[in-house]
């Protein structure tokens, strides 16, 4: 899976966390074979805020990049405020989720929250996939998300305390141990 580092959660905090403490985006160890001390090795830039209002300048953010001394593979880091592969934040898909949790139609929750329909159909197909794994896992840690009888209120009642972005960072981190 994607690696996240989760304390890094607007990109005002990772354009400052870029420029002067670059480690904390350091792997503990290296995601193909385990080795530890991976080496800095440059940037990607990556588009990240098509849902948010920072003007033009924001738009390409640099994502650190790693490479192993043992293997010679790479593997980058993303902060929290980027959610991996997908163009709008975390933020924006939340609202997309808990409208379509609460009985929203792909139509209402598109036009609430600005995305296109085939975009909301994807995100929920998305969570969908996964309910199953993620509510393990936050079962088992969380026991306030155990409560919950349906997949809608186990999303809507935890997300109402803990925010997509959490969520996923922690899940990100349980899921990558070997
Ligand atoms: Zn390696």
């Amino acid at each position: 899976m994607f690696r996240i580092v989760a304390a890094i959660t607007s990109l005002e905090q990772h354009f400052v966390a870029i420029a002067r403490t670059p480690n904390v985006y350091r792997p503990v160890a290296c995601p193909q074979c385990g080795l530890g001390g991976l080496w800095r090795h440059g940037h990607y830039h990556r588009k990240a805020d098509r849902g948010q209002q920072d003007g033009a300048s924001r738009n390409l953010v640099p994502v650190p990049r790693f490479r192993c001394r043992g293997c010679r593979g790479t593997c980058s880091r993303l902060p929290a405020c980027i959610a991996p592969r997908r163009w709008y934040d975390w933020a924006v898909q939340q609202l997309v989720l808990l409208c379509l949790l609460s009985g929203g139609s792909f139509h209402q929750a598109s036009r609430q929250c600005g995305v296109g329909r085939h975009t909301a159909r994807r995100w929920w197909a998305w969570l969908g996939a996964r309910h199953e794994t993620f509510a393990f896992f936050l079962r088992s840690r969380f026991p306030e998300w155990g409560r919950a009888p349906d997949r809608e209120s186990f999303w809507r009642t935890g997300l109402d305390g803990m925010p997509l972005h959490e969520v996923m960072a922690w899940l990100d981190q349980e899921l990558t141990v070997p």
